[in-house]
């Protein structure tokens, strides 16, 4: 539904209805700051619903980490705070090995583990199938780590919207920012498709669509965009509580009874004119997960050629013309996906597969987001680049954007995640899959 009114002023604007803006919402509103969030389609409508479910601190990135850990606190205490149902459940997370060479990868990752304080371990033989039944006939080990999560995306955004709204945050839908003005070289206003809101501070928080927003006003933002393919089974016995990994499956179980799957290392990317503009800078990410990603050319790379990279501000904007972005999930994967489901856990063979789903991932060049003030436009800012692990971050990014954009000190680190770590000769260091 189009708001039926546009406020004219705020404190604060935010980009994107997806798990980054709507926690950042809430802490702001929290604060007792003025601020509207505006969002072209429905809140959580894109990545933020359609992920895994999976909060976890495993296999991180150093640098997110601290960031992580706060996010795992808030989502601790989530349900009580905001009175809600999540889905929160710790019921751990496990990176399956088959072989030494997977244990010794995954054994490697235990001293950034210890230097952070989690209980990451590993754990072989008999002890596996405590975890995941029948489990130490098909792997020989895993990484584990009893105190990561999961949630329910479909529920957790929505839950989390609503408590924004409660504490006095204003959340439009159907409402595209097409763009922003500025006075004296500072923003001075985000235009939305039903008018302009007067305010110093922005957030572009629009996931996939950070790039196209920021290349209209000058800002260079470097983004891979990848397909997901993820399936849901009908309700079935509890095989395993937790997140368990394997490079063929990723399965967890869901709130429902059901478990929520996808192929463990397939990834589809759509050449477009964006893979050609910041191809140098993805390449150690391309080399990485050369063997993950499925590469090829079609309509996106002429839908993304045909769209203009400026458009006046009072005409419709690309943002408006796809509400949603709802690609198809990839019918070869959730051919792979069945086989190894019912390869990998043969108590599960007849548990029929009830919906489908694909989402667009968005990564950098380092698989690490940015978020930051960008110093063309002062109070334009930019969250973006979660790749596929920003949901479980998403109130810890909350929190931490709150207080980038309030000045607050909220004890967390934001300078890994500058824009300008990809201009400034910074080498381009990779610690974790997109
Ligand atoms: C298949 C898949 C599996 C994943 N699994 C996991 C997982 O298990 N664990 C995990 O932690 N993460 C996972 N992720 C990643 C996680 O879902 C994302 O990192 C996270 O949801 C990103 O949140 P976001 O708010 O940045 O972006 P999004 O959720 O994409 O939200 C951005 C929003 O901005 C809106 N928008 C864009 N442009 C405009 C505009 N101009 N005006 C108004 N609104 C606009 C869009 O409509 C969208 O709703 C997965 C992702 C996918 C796709």
């Amino acid at each position: 539904m189009p708001p039926a009114a546009c406020p004219q002023k705020a404190d604060v604007v935010i980009i994107g209805g997806g798990i980054i803006g709507v926690s950042t919402a809430w802490f702001l509103a929290k604060q007792g700051v003025d601020v509207v969030l505006c969002e072209k389609g429905h809140i959580a409508g894109e990545q933020s619903s359609r992920n895994w479910g999976w909060v976890r601190c495993q296999g991180r990135d150093r640098r997110e980490l601290p960031m992580m850990i706060e996010s795992m606190n808030i989502w601790r205490g989530l349900e009580v705070e905001i009175g809600e149902d999540v889905g929160f459940n710790q019921g751990g997370c496990l990176y399956m090995a088959r072989n030494e060479k997977e244990l010794g990868k995954y054994a490697g990752w235990l001293a950034t583990a210890r230097d952070f304080g989690l209980d990451t371990q590993v754990i072989e033989g008999k002890e596996l199938d405590q975890h995941v039944s029948g489990a130490s006939s098909r792997w020989l080990g895993a990484m584990y780590t009893a105190s990561d999560a999961r949630a329910e995306p479909h529920k957790a955004v929505s839950a989390l919207a609503r408590a924004a709204i409660r504490s006095g945050a204003t959340l439009l839908t159907s409402c595209a920012v097409r763009g922003v003005e500025t006075q004296g070289g500072r923003l001075s206003a985000v235009v939305t498709e039903h008018g302009s809101i007067q305010t110093s501070t922005a957030l572009c928080a629009a996931g996939a669509w950070t790039s196209m927003f920021c290349r209209s006003l000058g800002i260079a933002v470097p983004q891979l965009q990848v397909r997901g393919t993820v399936a849901r089974t009908s309700p079935a016995d509890v095989i395993l509580n937790g997140n368990v990994f394997d490079k063929r499956l990723g399965i967890r179980r869901r709130q429902d009874g059901g478990y929520t799957i996808a192929h463990g290392s397939i990834l589809d990317h759509f050449i477009t004119p964006s893979t050609f503009r910041f191809s140098l800078k993805f390449m150690p990410v391309l080399l990485h997960e050369m063997r993950a990603l499925r590469i090829s050319i079609g309509r996106p790379f002429f839908e993304e050629l045909g769209t203009p990279a400026k458009w006046a501000l009072d005409e419709e904007s690309p943002f408006e013309r796809t509400r949603v972005l709802n690609p198809e999930p990839n019918p070869q994967v959730l051919k792979k996906i069945r086989k190894n489901l019912d390869e990998l856990f043969p108590q599960l063979a007849g548990t029929r597969i009830v919906e489908a789903w694909a989402g667009m991932v968005e990564t950098t060049p380092d698989v690490v987001p940015v978020m930051c003030e960008h110093e063309s436009i002062p109070g334009f800012h930019i969250a973006t680049g979660l790749s596929g692990h920003g949901f479980g971050i998403g109130p810890g990014a909350g929190k931490a954007l709150a207080g980038m954009l309030t000045g607050t000190d909220v004890g967390i680190d934001m300078s890994p995640f500058r824009l300008s770590r990809f201009f400034d000769g910074s080498p381009i260091r990779l610690e974790s899959m997109i």
